[in-house]
Order: structure tokens, then sequence, then C-alpha cells
């Protein structure tokens, strides 16, 4: 005799969310496309719908933890490929990519997982690629305020332009920002492109 487990699921739990009325419109949206909600592989997918949405939408709690910067290093501190997955606020589609993130510190250092975090923190939520990329470099300042200059630069493929629409599959968009002397100073840019090991782009 074959046993097979049930497992209870799982109750769906996201902050600040209403979810059973998520779930509800969901289940709504899914009949109202033509989606049959009955069969064994649909029966939940209005809560996990609810779930993912949930847990891609809730933004992690970050704290910056900045140490002295003791052998006065003056050259550039660059985390590169950070890779990220956001939601596109135009189409609730993802956008996968990664993020380079340096800066030319000044009398305090930033934690270096804390660059990665700053990512982490800007693509949560509804999100377009060329605020994700601003909200990178701002935050950035913010926790390193003396800086010498910061670098952002982000690479995403965004499903919305890859699976439908203009179905440019393979189609990457890069965006990039610099603030304080990166944004005056063309050579220290190259410099910084150069060390990211991206000599010709963005
Ligand atoms: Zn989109």
């Amino acid at each position: 005799m074959t046993v097979i487990e049930t497992r209870k699921p799982a109750p769906v739990q996201v902050v600040g969310a209403d979810v059973a009325a998520a779930v509800a419109a969901a289940e709504q949206m899914l009949v109202a496309l033509g989606v049959d909600t009955q069969v064994e592989h649909l029966r939940r997918t209005a809560e996990r719908m609810v779930l993912s949405y949930g847990e891609m939408l809730t933004p992690t709690p970050f704290e910056a933890t900045d140490f002295l910067n003791e052998a006065k290093h003056q050259g550039f501190v660059i985390v590169q490929d950070v890779a990220f997955a956001a939601i596109c606020a135009h189409h609730l589609l993802p956008f996968v990519g990664s993020a380079t993130v340096g800066y030319l510190p000044g009398a305090r250092l930033l934690g270096l997982s804390k660059l990665a975090r700053l990512v982490e923190h800007a693509t949560r939520g509804v999100q377009v690629q060329e605020n994700v990329t601003q909200q990178i470099a701002d935050g950035l300042q913010r926790v390193v305020p003396d800086h010498g200059g910061i670098g952002v630069f982000v690479e995403a493929e965004h499903l919305c332009m890859t699976l439908r629409g203009a179905k440019a599959r393979g189609a990457s968009t890069v965006t990039s920002t610099w603030r304080g002397a990166l944004e005056r100073d063309a050579t220290l840019r190259s410099e910084f492109l150069s060390v990211a090991g991206r000599r010709s782009r963005p």
C-alpha cells in the first residue's frame, strides 16, 4: 500500500497586508482570465501568488555598520555583481540582474556586506531600474557622507520586455549613476569602470 503524506499548508503571513482580500482578488483575477482554479495544481495558486508577492515586496531591514578607515585607504572600494531580483512597477513581472556599487572612502569605511545590503534594500518593493540605481547611490551617500565619490551601475533583464511585448530575448538594460568627484571627473569614472572590469561600459 502506498501512503501519501498530506501536509497541511502553512498559513500565509505577509506583514502589513490584507492577505484574505489579496487572495480573494488574485483568485478573481485568475478566474476572469479564464484559468480553471479548481484543478489540483491551481487550487492554492492565488494564495501562493499573494505569499510570493508579499515576500518580494516586503523591504528588508537595513542597518549600516561603518568603521574607522585606520589604514587611510584611498583607492576604490567596489563590490561587483551583487545579484538581485526585483518586481517591475509597470507589469509586476520580475527584472533580474546585478549591481556594482563602489565609493572612494573618506575617514569612515562601510562594512562590505552592507554594500550588498543596500542593493537588496533598494530592490524590494515595486520598482523601476532607474530608481533602484539612484536609491542605491543615495543610500550609500547617506551612510558614508564623507565619501570622495560614488559609482553605481545596474544591469538587468526585464521579463516584461523579454517574455512578452518586444520579446527582446537576452536584451539587458544598463543604468549608471555617479556622485561627488565621479560625477565631475570622467577620468575617475573610467578608472572606476576599469577597476570594476567594465572598460567599455556603461
Ligand atoms: Zn515592466
